[in-house]
């Protein structure tokens, strides 16, 4: 039976081992944090700071749960956790009492450690070994041609060897500056980001007001955005994100201020009536988003290794995607595993994927995000803020623009459900681009006539500064 060690058990790294051990692989997972992964508690954890902020889970985290890890799904639901189906997404304008494939667009309210928790259970009762211990360095033999990968050293001095190393080490796993100092260059791709976020988790006390975007409550205000998302079990958590420089802002780690942010925007009244916080603030700095890869000019670069999760594609949470980005790829590497037995064949299947599907997913990432970053740049500058990046890739050469299609689909039901399925990463075959698409788009489009301009963001409130100052003022 093939061996395979997978560095980090949280959500990625969890779900990884599962996928494999359900096809045939004698799994270890090594992790610096097994124990914690139960919590019941939100819980601050070392190497996952970011496990304790508010997530939104999209439709795609569901598919990939509900079709690859059932009984992981099941426990989920067992524990309080809510699904939410496409009806509520769709516009007043639109309803049309549903069709066939709309139960893919089904996203669920859940918190974060209540995923890790659910995984961590399902790995302690499966064969997956779990060993609790701090990788410190990967064990490398030499290949005639190439390096190859043959376990990770760890802190105690052991080695942990096996015929596939997966690093599910999370956005700061050690694994790339690994294999720098190795000599091993991998192609990496950077864009650089400037959010700091601050989460709170609640408890909800009252029935629920509507949401105004479906999914979620979101607030865009010049220098901040406000952002509530339900969870499971009566909860729901809040994430303001802000420069990370902003120097009024930086008072929002303080609960007084976090509440005196969200009590000034009145457009949020009637759900801050029913929360009542159950924790402190959470805080985490920016990072940027960054995606790489193992295959350099069609050929592996390393023999022996994968990676997944965040460790191959970080982006920021300015789309909530990553946890769906890291599930799809921990679904596909099981694929090309049991599809493929020559290793370099394993990695180059893998790539073709992560190019054609993965890459277009984080580009859209990026580009909300690099737009995010300069809209709160130039809040904080008091300039006049950005328009919003595409939400979906669209060539430039193509029949019709990102804007046109999100125009249309706003007007069309059927168009709805094509932009929503690939906002929500259900269209690996890109359907968005098809010519039928682009016949049904020109057709709504020409019907709508013109479009009338957006209007511009407002000024006033908790847009000024000066407003913003002067509440913040007591925890300055
Ligand atoms: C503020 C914030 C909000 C987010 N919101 C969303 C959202 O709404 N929706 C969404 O889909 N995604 C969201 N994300 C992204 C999501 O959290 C990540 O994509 C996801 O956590 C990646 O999981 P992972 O298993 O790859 O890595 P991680 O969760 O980072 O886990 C890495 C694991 O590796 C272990 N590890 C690392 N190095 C070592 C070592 N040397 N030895 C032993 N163990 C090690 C760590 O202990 C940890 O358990 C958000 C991210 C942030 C920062």
């Amino acid at each position: 039976m093939p061996h395979a060690v997978v560095l980090g058990g949280s959500m990625i790294g969890a779900a990884t081992a599962l996928l494999l051990e359900r096809s045939g692989w004698q799994v270890t997972v090594v992790d610096a944090e097994h124990s914690r992964l139960r919590d019941d508690d939100v819980t601050h954890r070392a190497g996952a700071p970011h496990a304790v902020h508010a997530h939104g889970f999209m439709s795609r985290t569901r598919v990939e749960l509900t079709t690859r890890l059932p009984d992981v799904w099941a426990a989920l639901l067992d524990a309080g956790v809510e699904e939410v189906p496409l009806a509520a997404m769709v516009p007043p304008s639109l309803h049309d009492g549903g069709r066939p494939g709309d139960d893919d667009v089904t996203s669920a309210r859940m918190r974060r450690h209540v995923t890790d928790r659910a995984l961590a259970r399902a790995l302690d009762r499966s064969a997956v070994r779990l060993v609790e211990a701090r990788a410190t360095g990967l064990v490398l033999g030499s290949g005639k041609a190439l390096p190859r990968v043959l376990g990770l050293g760890l802190a105690d001095g052991s080695a942990m060897t096996g015929d596939l190393v997966v690093d599910a080490g999370g956005r700061r796993s050690p694994v790339s500056g690994w294999l720098r100092a190795a000599g091993i260059v991998q192609p990496e791709r950077h864009d650089e980001s400037i959010a700091r976020y601050y989460s709170r988790h609640y408890r909800v006390t009252g029935g629920r007001p509507p949401l105004n975007v479906g999914f979620a409550d979101v607030h865009r205000f010049a220098c901040h955005v406000q952002l509530m998302f339900l969870g499971d079990s009566g909860t729901a958590m809040v994430a303001l994100a802000a420069h990370d420089d902003d120097p009024v802002l930086k008072t929002l780690r303080h609960a007084g201020a976090y509440d005196a942010v969200l009590g000034a925007n009145d457009a949020f009244a009637a759900w801050r009536e029913v929360l009542e916080p159950t924790t402190d603030v959470f805080c985490l700095g920016a990072f940027d988003n960054r995606m790489r890869s193992l295959v350099a000019d069609g050929e592996p670069v390393v023999r022996g290794l994968s990676q997944l999760g965040d460790a191959l594609a970080t982006t920021n949470p300015t789309r909530g995607r990553g946890v769906s980005m890291g599930l799809m790829a921990a679904g596909h590497l099981a694929d090309v595993l049991a599809a493929h037995e020559d290793k370099d064949d394993v990695a180059l299947a893998f790539e073709a994927w992560r190019d054609r599907v993965l890459a277009v997913v984080y580009r859209e990432c990026a580009a909300t995000d690099v737009t995010a970053s300069r809209q709160l740049s130039a809040g904080l500058a008091g300039r006049s803020i950005p328009s919003n990046a595409p939400a979906v890739e669209i060539p430039e050469d193509h029949a019709f623009t990102a804007a046109e299609l999100e125009r249309a689909a706003g007007l069309d039901a059927d168009l709805f459900r094509v932009f929503l399925r690939a906002t929500a990463l259900l269209d690996d075959d890109r359907r968005v681009l098809s010519p039928e698409v682009a016949a049904d788009v020109r057709r709504v489009l020409d019907a709508a006539g013109p479009s009338t301009p957006d209007r511009p963001r407002p000024t006033d409130g908790l847009h000024d500064r000066e407003t913003l100052a002067r509440l913040l003022a007591p925890w300055q």
